[in-house]
């Protein structure tokens, strides 16, 4: 339902800096917070001034490093550049948060405005020729043996970063690419803004008994909260993912689950202004220009240069690999539900809105597993404790609940971080409810990075997730699922925390895309070990630990229904790749269209025509709000490969808490940022490279494409 919010301002102008700069707590030391921003005290019309003048100090910076009369050495050039737009850095860290997390009609329109104006900014950085030519001489300097390790990897972080920003181009293509980068941020923002009006607008309204047929309380609990959210009575359900998938696996009614799915399958392509299927046309089209431009063969070609998998091929292979396995556990799983509608005397087929319904049937009979019995044992607040705990057995870290530091919504908990010796390390924010202010999904993100090379800056870590808020008063419960996106974003959250690197740039989590899901991943596999579910998993009423025979079900049920998710994955993955191989249109060539790409794509596949992907193109915020996973959706299972063998380096050992190998992962993956290139930061833990065995074994499709559940 779209926000209506009597006290917003008709005047959509935001271009009237009311503030006078002495005002703008945006603007201030925050030093008399602990350097937290003053959340109480930040409204929407300070970005605008705030922005001005830090985009004006960078400017002058550059300007003052471009420029200097001496000649180029890493202190003057590269350390000078990480010690500017320190305050645009404060100011996006606080943007970005606030319009993820807890945004409104006014930053949407701030967000509108800044986007191609941060892109412009950048972009005239990293073609000023002086500046270029600066960094390319210190790259190029015959002897860099004053500097360290450490140094020589940043200046050639900066020197590919300049290069695939367009700086080596000439004059004509510089300033195409310029335009290129200008308009992609403004379609960006298009894109996830169009995504978030289609989620707050639907709500579906449960009127009577009949219409929550087969919902157990715990769903009813946060249906009846989502409406008395948004000012209704009864029950509500809405597009939260957290919402949609417990509705579809429990809802009896087969009308209301159709209609709840094609109301999330639809996000961004409902025909109407909030359409994305143009955006995406025009953003791909984008890409491969760009990507022309730099040289490369297409956008994916481009994109895996820099990153870990170096080129499609090598993803390509892994994909295929799993894809056949995941494919027949997937269809065999198909026909073990069909068969189990005939046998409850439907006479339909199976389709994608009953997928959920059924697996949660077919789990209840072959692993005697039912999520509503698991989840009393899920409670947030002990989910965290054992996030907590794991990350005190593997590196001594320590959390505090700091209740008065200032943040931007009354949900949000903020913890002090420090190490056995009681030595601070930062702070960690949990913003953990879904809320219709607040963008779909879960992520991690930062209001401060690591560093030393202003005296010792520590992290100020965030962690914002969709989790379905319980009622004032009730504890509120997790599913599996849920516990294991916790787990998730908290592995991101150490890489940020644990980061202890001298220069920002390669810090915590700036290292390629798809190195930087395996802290995060790895992090997931402690929330599956019987000892820590025995210590965690206890009843949210009467504090009784999981039924050990509760537990077993649960662990021997991990793998039930994974050809289903790694389909609903892979699906994605592909799909992404295909996009971003495409070369430029030619001259009258007909626009994209995304629906029949799509189409094409999974038909290429042979995708199952009772799952739908993960994300559908006009809803894929990966890849389309931002460049963040464009031709990179295919991360996630490139850094499982990585994750499920480190996991077994733990394993090897006996001890899930091997206190060596922690180190070594601390020093080598988790401390490390992008000291070093991903696949050498791997090999200096685990001492070679994985192979995708230890892959297909975690996901139960090793040795053969049998089916295994
Ligand atoms: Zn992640």
């Amino acid at each position: 339902m779209p926000k209506t919010d009597a006290t917003t301002h008709p005047d959509k102008s935001p271009a009237r800096p009311a503030i006078a700069p002495g005002d703008n707590p945006l603007l201030e030391d925050w030093n008399g917070s602990g350097g937290v921003p003053p959340f109480s005290r930040i409204r929407a019309e300070h970005f605008l001034p705030a922005y001005a003048q830090a985009l004006a100090e960078h400017v002058a910076e550059i300007a003052v490093i471009a420029a200097a009369p001496e000649p180029p050495t890493f202190a003057n050039t590269i350390a000078a550049l990480e010690l500017s737009g320190r305050t645009l850095d404060r100011i996006d860290n606080v943007f970005h948060l606030l319009a993820g997390a807890h945004t409104d009609d006014a930053l949407l329109e701030v967000e509108r405005v800044m986007a191609p104006q941060i892109a412009r900014h950048w972009n005239q950085i990293h073609t000023n020729p002086a500046l270029f030519q600066r960094i390319d001489t210190v790259m190029g300097a015959a002897d860099p043996s004053g500097l360290d390790a450490e140094q020589r990897r940043v200046v050639e972080r900066y020197h590919t970063r300049f290069r695939r920003a367009g700086a080596a181009l000439d004059d004509a293509a510089k300033e195409r690419h310029a335009g290129i980068i200008e308009r992609l941020a403004a379609l960006g923002t298009a894109f996830s803004q169009n995504v978030l009006a289609d989620e707050q607008a639907f709500t579906l309204r449960l009127e009577d008994e009949a219409e929550l047929a087969g919902l157990p309380d715990f769903i009813r609990e946060t249906l009846r909260f989502e409406a008395a959210e948004r000012g209704l009575d009864g029950y509500a359900v809405t597009l939260s993912r957290s919402t949609v998938d417990p509705f579809l696996q429990f809802s009896d009614r087969r009308d209301l689950r159709e209609k709840v799915f094609r109301g999330f399958v639809m996000r961004g392509d409902s025909g109407g202004p909030t359409d994305n299927k143009s955006i995406i046309a025009e953003m791909i089209r984008l890409r491969a220009e760009r990507a022309e431009l730099l040289g490369y063969a297409d956008f994916a070609h481009f994109r895996l240069d820099d990153a870990m998998a170096k080129a499609p091929g090598a993803v390509r292979d892994l994909l295929d690999k799993v894809w056949r396995p995941a494919r027949a556990s997937a269809l065999a799983d198909r026909d073990a539900m069909q068969a189990l509608i005939q046998e409850d005397g439907g006479n339909f087929r199976l389709e994608q809105w009953d997928w959920r319904y059924y697996a949660e049937k077919l789990r209840r009979r072959v692993c005697d597993f039912d999520e509503a019995a698991i989840k009393p044992y899920l409670g947030l607040d002990r989910m965290i404790e054992a996030a907590f705990y794991t990350a005190s057995r593997l590196f001594g870290l320590n959390f505090t609940p700091l209740p008065d530091v200032p943040v931007w919504h009354p949900d949000v908990r903020v913890w002090q971080v420090s190490a056995a010796n009681g030595e601070p390390i930062g702070l960690f924010f949990g913003d953990y409810f879904a809320r219709p202010s607040k963008r779909s999904g879960a992520w991690m993100t930062s209001l401060r990075d690591q560093h030393k090379l202003a005296g010792d800056v520590a992290p100020f870590i965030v962690n914002v997730c969709n989790f379905a808020k319980a009622p004032a008063g009730e504890a509120t419960l997790l599913s599996f699922e849920d516990a294991r996106t916790l787990f998730h974003e908290f592995g991101h959250a150490l890489h940020g925390l644990l980061s202890s690197v001298t220069y920002p740039m390669i810090a915590g989590t700036n290292v390629a895309t798809d190195f930087v899901e395996l802290p995060s991943q790895l992090f997931e596999h402690w929330l599956e070990q019987p000892e820590l579910l025995r210590r965690f998993a206890l009843h949210y009423q009467t504090g009784a630990p999981m039924p050990e025979q509760l537990l077993a079900r649960l662990v021997a049920a991990r793998n039930f229904n994974k050809g289903f998710a790694t389909v609903e994955y892979i699906a994605c993955a592909e799909t992404d790749l295909d996009l971003h191989a495409l070369p430029p249109p030619a001259p009258g060539d007909p626009p994209l269209d995304a629906r029949a790409f799509e189409a094409a794509s999974l038909g290429r596949i042979g995708m199952p025509d009772e799952i739908v992907m993960r994300h559908r193109l006009p809803h894929f915020a990966h890849i389309f709000a931002g460049a963040g996973y464009a031709a990179g959706y295919y991360s996630y299972m490139w850094s499982e490969v990585l994750d499920a063998d480190a996991f077994a380096a733990f394993e090897e050992t006996g001890d899930i808490f091997d206190p060596a190998t922690a180190k070594r992962l601390r020093d080598c993956v988790y401390a490390a940022g992008n000291r070093q290139d991903p696949a050498d930061a791997y090999k200096a833990f685990r001492g070679r490279l994985p192979s995708a065995d230890a892959l297909l074994r975690k996901r139960g499709f090793a040795g053969s494409a049998a089916p295994v559940n």
